[in-house]
């Protein structure tokens, strides 16, 4: 089962990557990559089409700066945006950010209405609301990527400190994408076995603070830009559970309307992905400290939130 169509906005790390892995994953018959940038996505599509005859793929790569060419996509991932730049606050990016995905969301929304929209950018719960308000989509149809690449990276130490294969960790994390992240360790086994059972309390401890930091560090090796490797794969994941109807259940960031006692606002929750996109969003049960760690998660996005909207 494949997409008629998958556009991947934004030609950078995260953008090229994703597309490539799409096109590999066979995952749509057309994969459209756009950027602002001329030259860009004609020049990274076409490179990323000449691999085809060797990786064996049949997925067309199709690299443009118009909007026309991704008109009919089944689905939009946007990694479109800026990264600071000297003398650029983050309240800077923040606007920058958000008037990038503004522009995007209205071209999206114009060539393609009946689209999903996976957001990538940063700060993706802020994005994610903006595509959202823009677009006037449903719910259903904006969805953002966060909470399948944090749980990567907790499942990725989980195994190297275990020494087990990644295949055999399930874990989730929720709440925002960010340091405020809250990785449950309750839900988290190997094989079933509870992970409290496998490693100490400090141990787990570590793990999580790790994950929380796991953006940052991949930051502090790269220094001149961030991840891309494994959110591409996270949302490259979570377009195959759409087009494939797979149902599977992932962290993502979702538009909570009264689920886990918050409402207007995205947050990483378990939801179901397949057709249609977001089917369904779980709630699961929290220990007191969790759901005060999901607290001031929210809080964090709000804070964000807020201040962008006094700034607009
Ligand atoms: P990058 O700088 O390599 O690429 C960004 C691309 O966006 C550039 O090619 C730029 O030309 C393009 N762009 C800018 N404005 C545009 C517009 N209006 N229309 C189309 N394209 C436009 O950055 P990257 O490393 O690929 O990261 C992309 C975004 O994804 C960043 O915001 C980053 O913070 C975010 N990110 C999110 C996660 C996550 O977990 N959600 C993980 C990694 C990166």
């Amino acid at each position: 089962m494949s997409a008629n169509k998958i556009t991947v906005v934004g030609a950078g790390h995260v953008g090229e990557t994703c597309a490539q892995r799409i096109a590999e994953k066979e995952l749509a018959r057309e994969v459209v990559l756009i950027d602002i940038i001329e030259g860009i996505p004609q020049g990274k599509g076409l490179d990323q089409w000449e691999s085809a005859p060797i990786e064996g793929f049949d997925s067309r790569i199709i690299g443009t700066n118009d909007y026309e060419a991704a008109a009919g996509s089944d689905i939009f991932v946007v990694t479109a945006g800026v990264a600071r730049k000297p003398g650029m606050s983050r309240d800077d990016l923040l606007k920058t950010n958000a008037g990038i995905v503004g522009a995007v969301t209205r071209e999206i929304k114009r060539v393609a209405p009946d689209a999903i929209i996976i957001m990538v950018s940063n700060p993706l719960d802020i994005m994610a609301y903006e595509a959202l308000k823009i677009s006037g989509f449903p719910r259903e149809r904006v969805i953002g990527m966060a909470g399948v690449l944090d749980t990567a990276r907790y499942r990725s130490f989980i195994a190297l400190e275990l020494d087990v294969s990644v295949r055999d960790i399930q874990a989730l994390v929720l709440g925002g994408h960010g340091d405020s992240m809250v990785p449950l360790s309750s839900y988290t086994s190997v094989s079933g076995i509870p992970l409290s059972q496998l490693l100490g309390q400090d141990r787990i401890d570590a793990l999580v603070q790790r994950t929380r930091k796991g953006g940052g560090e991949i930051v502090s090796h790269l220094k001149t830009g961030s991840a891309y490797y494994a959110p591409s794969a996270a949302a490259t994941q979570m377009c195959a559970a759409i087009v494939q109807d797979q149902r599977r259940i992932l962290p993502c960031a979702a538009y909570l309307q009264g689920e886990y006692g918050f409402d207007d606002i995205f947050l990483g929750v378990p939801c179901k992905l397949g057709a249609g996109g977001l089917l369904e969003i779980l709630e699961v049960e929290l220990t007191e400290e969790e759901r005060a760690a999901l607290t001031k998660s929210a809080e964090a996005v709000r804070g964000t939130l807020d201040k962008l909207q006094s700034m607009i």
